[in-house]
């Protein structure tokens, strides 16, 4: 079955899975293969629980009687579907990556954009080589803006990606240090990442362009761009209001815009936002309220407030340049603090040092209490008093039935795989 064939399927329905636990009644199925499991086995139950069309790259699952039809590689066929499918979307697709941020300024252009128009963006974190093509995919046609987050942990990741989204707009939130390993250190994050602005520059596309980052500025140069920073000297201006409350607030033409997300860190997220919504035509009002109704969920930057303390939980994940913001944006709220952080991973050979220069800052910020938890970070050197050492979440756990934290403020943040999102903390 070739491309062609497929899509008028494809269009007759607008259902696609590749997981026969999310079967509906005339999808397609695509049989993709992972490292513990291959879809192929599961088309015929695909289509007996009621799918029109399963894709398999395996001649013998084969069965074309059975509407079960062979392609060479059935990842490749789905995302040459969705290319198809953004193409025939006429509509403008902004398109994502970097190292932080990437979800919470997805989220934050959403809000702002869906107070205007019909806008679908990437359902949670789906951003990769599966995940991108499944969101194009399940685009309803009457949308008016899509927004596409891009992930990637090593180089041509970002190129396919954008090959497949084709962005008219593209933003990077930052070069950072995450997945140092697949990348091959900062300097393969940057080219890696910059794989998107390679695509705009090619395509005669647009870049929008954080000014007070000067790598993004230089990586842009010979790129249509639209800009925004804290200064007039742009396109958009946007300024940081200091205040000594933990929630960032910013204004904009007229307006001041008070969110609801902590960390200096959010202000490129959030004047991102605001420069698209302007972009496309939301007068500031509407883009106040956008901003405004939208909250932070899944422990990215979250505020807990218990009757003893303000848990700051930050454990979605953590790298060491979002370890650093979380810290050094710490340090600013009032009142005693406890640091609670996890083992950063995908550092590579350079996560030793990582893990030193983590622990280095945390304890030259003053905090009252440092708890660090895992392997990593307990290899690290220290001849601090109000550092402690655990190796999981669990040990650490233990540890707090014993001991209360008494610090008004308390800070959690770790790699995912830490899942200090779980700890429990009275
Ligand atoms: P992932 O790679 O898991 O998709 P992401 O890029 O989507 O991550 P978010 O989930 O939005 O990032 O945020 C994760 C964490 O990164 C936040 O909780 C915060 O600590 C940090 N962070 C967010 N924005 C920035 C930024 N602009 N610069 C540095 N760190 C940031
Ligand atoms: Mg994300």
């Amino acid at each position: 079955m070739n491309t062609a064939e497929l899509f008028d399927y494809f269009l007759k329905s607008k259902k696609v899975t590749t997981d026969t636990r999310n079967i509906s009644k005339d999808c397609i199925f695509f049989a993709l293969k992972g490292a513990n499991f291959n879809g192929n086995t599961f088309a015929q139950e695909a289509i007996n629980q009621g799918a029109t069309l399963a894709i398999v790259d395996e001649e013998e699952y084969e069965n074309p009687s059975n509407n079960i039809f062979l392609v060479k590689n059935t990842l490749e066929t789905l995302q040459d579907l969705a290319r198809e499918y953004r193409n025939y979307l006429k509509i403008p697709f902004i398109g994502l990556t970097g190292s932080n941020g990437k979800t919470t300024t997805k989220e934050l252009i959403s809000a702002v954009l869906k107070e205007k128009f019909k806008t679908h963006y990437t359902f949670g974190n789906l951003n990769n080589h599966i995940g991108v093509p499944l969101t194009i995919l399940s685009i309803p046609e009457d949308t008016e803006i899509a927004v596409i987050e891009m992930g990637a942990n090593h180089q041509k990741e970002i190129e396919l990606l954008a090959s497949i989204a084709q962005p008219d707009y593209g933003y990077i939130t930052n070069f950072g240090k995450a997945h140092l390993e697949g990348f091959g250190g900062i300097e393969g994050v940057i080219k890696g990442k910059s794989e998107l602005y390679d695509y705009l520059r090619s395509n005669n596309k647009t870049a929008i362009v954080n000014y007070n980052d000067p790598l993004q500025v230089e990586k842009t140069n010979d790129i249509k761009r639209i800009t925004f920073s804290d200064e007039s000297s742009t396109n958009y201006q946007i300024k940081l209001i200091e205040s000594k409350q933990e929630f960032l607030a910013v204004s904009y033409e007229n307006e001041l815009i008070e969110s609801h997300l902590t960390g200096h860190y959010n202000f490129s997220n959030i004047s991102c936002a605001i420069t698209l919504g302007a972009y496309f035509g939301i007068d500031s009002v509407t883009i106040k309220k956008g901003i405004e109704d939208y909250f932070p969920s899944n422990s990215r930057s979250q505020i807990i407030e218990k009757e003893n303390h303000k848990i700051i939980m930050d454990a979605y994940n953590a790298n060491p340049s979002s370890m650093e913001a979380a810290l050094n944006n710490f340090v600013k709220f009032e009142g005693t603090k406890t640091v609670i952080i996890g083992d950063m991973f995908e550092l590579g050979n350079e996560s030793k040092i990582e893990h030193q220069r983590i622990l280095d800052l945390a304890e030259s910020l003053n905090f009252d209490q440092i708890f660090i938890l895992g392997l990593n970070f307990k290899e690290t050197i220290t001849h601090n008093s109000k550092v402690k050492k655990f190796d999981n979440r669990t040990t650490f756990e233990e540890y707090l039935k014993d001991n209360l934290i008494l610090t008004q403020n308390i800070l959690v943040k770790g790699s995912h795989g830490m899942r200090l999102d779980l700890l429990i903390i009275e």
